[in-house]
């Protein structure tokens, strides 16, 4: 369920004193916190503010979180608001589903990647030994609330990070939500601060059927047993591509030559497409439109064709590639589309046809 900030008090309500912890990044302290406060009025929290970026999504930070509410002598009656974004909301999550067996936490999205996809659907978690999302939980927050002024301050850049997980949303499941997001992108390419102009009405509603798609799936399928897998589109080859950047910058390069995460997606998305074409029929022009999005917003992955190889082991420690009933070897499985609204999950692609796409995705 969407709520709104002013859900907050009634969520509040039975709190006993001394039990509210705040989880912020560096960023939504100074950009999102002060808003934050005037919600919640004068009930005392303790906060605790992490470093901004994927790079703090690890064990310290959780280790960071239980020593804060131990300190603070929290119990299980306390209430942890995660304010940030996929960041802080999957960190928390974890911090939270661990200490003390579970407490209950309220994830409250800054960035619209988390608005759309990385606060609702309970999955938690954070990324170890260089594996990303390794170890987590699945963990629903006692509510996500939703307040879209918070993206005025967010960076184009994750503005379309975010974007490219709704075009995901209508990709996998809504030809007519795939075309709306298209129209919004277009706008907001063409004059950045159109997100918001008349009050930003078509875009709150894209944010929200965005989030109603994914619910949907969700209650469907909790635990993705089966259906929830069609969420993974993209994200396959995606995480090896988001992977490869982090290994660049651990050798030396800067953090900010890191995509955010929905480039990393629409990359993969799009050789996914590619497999579509070839394994299920997926019609070409459809995949050359979407080639097209890339190109315009998202630019070319920053991966040498060298790597390929390399990204391919990566799929291949994904936690979603299952091994085969038969055999220790492991299968790399995908989510493809038949056409848009009409995925299909586990498809078995062999590591020369992986190669092909992203033969097709570097030649862009
Ligand atoms: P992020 O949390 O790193 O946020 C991106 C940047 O924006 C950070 O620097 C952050 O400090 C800053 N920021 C946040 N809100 C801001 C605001 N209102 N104004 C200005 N700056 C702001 O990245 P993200 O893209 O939100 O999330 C990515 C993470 O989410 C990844 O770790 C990914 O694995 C995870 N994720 C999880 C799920 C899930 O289902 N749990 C789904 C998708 C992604």
């Amino acid at each position: 369920m969407q709520y709104d900030l002013n859900h907050l008090h009634t969520l509040l309500a039975d709190l006993p004193k001394g039990q509210l912890f705040v989880l912020t990044d560096s960023h939504t302290t100074e950009y999102c916190l002060p808003i934050l406060a005037d919600f919640i009025g004068q009930i005392p929290y303790h906060l605790l503010t992490i470093e901004a970026g994927e790079q703090s999504k690890n064990l310290a930070s959780v280790q960071a979180v239980w020593d804060f509410m131990l300190k603070h002598r929290a119990t299980r009656q306390a209430v942890l608001i995660n304010i940030g974004g996929g960041v802080v909301t999957d960190l928390g999550g974890f911090a939270a589903a661990t200490y003390m067996r579970g407490i209950r936490f309220v994830n409250i999205p800054t960035t619209l990647l988390a608005m759309v996809d990385a606060s609702t659907g309970g999955k938690t978690g954070i990324n170890f030994r260089g594996v990303k999302n390794s170890i987590g939980t699945f963990s629903q927050p006692m509510a996500t609330l939703i307040y879209p002024p918070f993206l005025s301050t967010l960076s184009s850049k994750e503005i379309l990070s975010g974007m490219a997980e709704m075009i995901k949303h209508g990709l996998i499941i809504s030809p007519s939500h795939y075309y709306a997001v298209l129209t919004i992108l277009e706008d907001y390419a063409s004059s950045s601060d159109s997100l918001f102009s008349q009050g930003g009405e078509a875009f709150r509603q894209l944010i929200s059927d965005s989030i109603a798609i994914k619910e949907n799936v969700i209650t469907q399928d909790p635990t993705e047993k089966g259906m929830r897998k069609i969420l993974n589109f993209g994200h396959t080859i995606g995480h090896a591509i988001e992977e490869a950047a982090h290994q660049h910058a651990f050798s030396g390069k800067e953090e900010s030559t890191i995509p955010p995460h929905g480039y990393c997606v629409m990359w993969g998305m799009v050789a996914a497409l590619y497999l579509s074409v070839v394994k299920l029929g997926f019609p070409k022009d459809l995949l050359t439109q979407v080639s097209h999005v890339m190109l315009m917003y998202y630019g070319r992955p920053n991966c040498d064709c060298k790597e390929r190889q390399q990204l391919i082991k990566w799929m291949l420690h994904d936690k979603k590639n299952m091994v085969s009933s038969d055999s220790s070897v492991s299968t790399i499985r995908f989510t493809l589309l038949r056409d848009i609204g009409e995925a299909a999950i586990n498809q078995t692609i062999s590591n020369s046809e992986i190669d092909k796409a992203l033969e097709y995705l570097f030649s862009l």
